[in-house]
């Protein structure tokens, strides 16, 4: 027997549930894209502002940056080499939009969630995570050595109930609640007021709040869900990544100056991992600077939000997205693949969703709404549903 007959196996099991994932080549354009041959309006994307498919705003950036700006690698981590003046300047001006507060820059998303919580919580520190966080925070839990327990999705009076059981508990000094804004797959947001006049309960409780899917899109600025509630400074680690609506790749954590020092002294893939390229730095905030004016545009994509929400609940399907990422939840793999494949056929480029992405039995649809569209365009649509 081969070595990789078990893995062999283990694929084949895969494909019998329905689960088995593959890369897929494609070409994009604007609002469309093209899986062999096949010309579809792309639903799957995460560029909410339709920013990464704006040539326009691509030539101009390339025209404003002179070539020796255009650094393609820092060949080194910040601490050594890597720090670039493209690095200070971008961190200078998140603070400047998140009120003063200190600023720290990721290579990714990941690396952030799967750094930051392991430098910051020991033995003497509790975890309270949202069950559905994403899936870069629980691996930061797990490589932490903290204690850790899951909440009810969304449900703050479970949370409410565990914070009065655990904060009387001497043996932790610290408890670091865990939660996004919007989540990624079900659409749906923590109520961050009320999140954050719950912390003001209790003394030893610290927020971590993941905006991935609401930089860019909520709030005046587009700064997120914590700008929009107005709780920008009651939130001890605000987190999020680039890659979605600012159009760009790269982390950034809003918190106070201690803890930024704190994280370069101690977070591993911040100190072991060659910084990104400055050349991203300069895009991420020629980005930033277009998004804060686009306040039309957030417009739309709610109003579009909520009329694909109001279409989705209509044809008797739950819908508990209150934002642009729009679950239609089937609960079986298999039916869900062949319903994405009928939508991708009529062209619409809908992808499914299956554990273990999500939990067993609500493998879904995940529609992903970006400025492009207009209503009429997902007319159709909400018919083949
Ligand atoms: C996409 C995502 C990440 C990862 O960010 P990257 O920059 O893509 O690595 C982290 N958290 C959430 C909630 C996400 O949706």
């Amino acid at each position: 027997m081969s070595l990789l007959d078990h893995y062999a196996e283990q694929l084949d099991q895969l494909r019998q549930q329905g689960n088995f994932r593959q890369f897929r080549s494609n070409q994009q354009q604007g609002k469309t894209i093209e899986i062999q041959q096949q010309q579809m309006l792309n639903l799957s994307s995460n560029d909410y502002l339709g920013l990464a498919s704006d040539l326009r705003l691509r030539e101009q950036f390339f025209d404003e940056t002179p070539n020796a700006q255009r650094l393609m690698s820092a060949s080194s981590s910040r601490l050594l080499t890597g720090n670039f003046p493209a690095y200070e300047q971008l961190e200078a001006t998140l603070t400047q939009l998140f009120h003063g507060r200190a600023a720290l820059l990721f290579n990714s998303g990941y690396h952030m969630n799967i750094g930051i919580l392991p430098a910051l919580a020991d033995a003497k520190t509790l975890i309270l995570a949202d069950k559905l966080v994403h899936a870069s925070m629980i691996d930061g839990i797990r490589l932490s050595s903290a204690k850790y327990l899951r909440y009810r999705h969304n449900d703050l009076a479970h949370l409410q109930q565990l914070l009065t059981q655990y904060h009387a508990d001497d043996n932790y000094e610290r408890i670091i609640v865990v939660t996004e804004s919007i989540f990624s797959m079900d659409g749906d947001e923590t109520d961050l007021a009320a999140l954050v006049a719950l912390k003001q309960h209790f003394a030893k409780v610290m927020l971590y709040v993941d905006e991935a899917h609401a930089i860019g899109v909520r709030g005046q600025q587009g700064l997120g869900c914590a700008e929009q509630y107005g709780v920008i400074d009651a939130i001890d680690f605000l987190v999020g990544t680039f890659g979605k609506a600012v159009a760009s790749v790269g982390g950034y954590l809003i918190c106070d100056p201690i803890i930024r020092d704190y994280l370069i002294n101690r977070m591993r893939p911040l100190i072991f991992s060659t910084a990104q390229p400055p050349i991203c730095m300069a895009w991420t905030q020629f980005m930033l600077n277009q998004i804060v004016h686009m306040q039309a545009q957030r417009q739309h994509l709610a109003a579009l939000s909520q009329s694909i929400q109001q279409g989705i609940q209509a044809k008797g399907f739950a819908c508990p997205s209150t934002s642009q990422i729009v679950p239609v939840i089937i609960g079986d793999s298999t039916a869900t693949v062949s319903k994405a494949r009928q939508l991708q056929t009529a062209g619409f480029y809908v992808m499914p969703v299956r554990p273990p992405t999500v939990p067993q039995g609500s493998s879904r649809l995940r529609i992903c709404l970006n400025t492009q569209f207009e209503t009429a365009d997902l007319t159709q649509l909400l018919d083949l549903l």
